[in-house]
């Protein structure tokens, strides 16, 4: 199955956890096994680090938690509103592309996939 959110992409926290909610950041990682995404500044948790010698410090760092992909929604570059995402396949000089397209304003976001035409 295709994925609607891909690393680099701008969502926007729509579900979830309070203090998550309404943020938008910058999609880090995608985990497509566990259906979760990582978010820049988004789902902030503090963990416990030990000391490596010579590698880090031990302490407490923060750093992003994975939320369910089911809590964003992709901020369309086109349009820049909260969106769903669509796929569309469409022929073009002889290929049959496969997109990624905004349901409100209906532009392709980009291109996902493109095989050859049988002739
Ligand atoms: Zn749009």
């Amino acid at each position: 199955m295709a994925w609607k959110i891909k690393k680099g992409d701008t969502v926007l926290v729509v579900r979830g956890k309070k203090a998550n909610k309404g943020k938008t950041g910058k999609v880090i990682r995608v985990i497509p096994e566990k259906n979760r995404v990582v978010v820049e500044g988004v789902n902030i948790v503090k963990k416990h680090v030990k000391e490596i010698p010579n590698v880090r410090e031990g302490g407490i760092i923060e750093m992003e938690a994975p939320i369910h992909v089911s809590n964003v929604m992709l901020v369309c570059p086109n349009c820049k509103k909260p969106t769903r995402v669509g796929f569309r396949i469409v022929e073009e000089k002889g290929l049959l592309r496969k997109y990624r397209y905004c349901k409100k304003c209906s532009e392709n976001i980009d291109l996902v996939s493109e095989k050859q035409l049988r002739g």
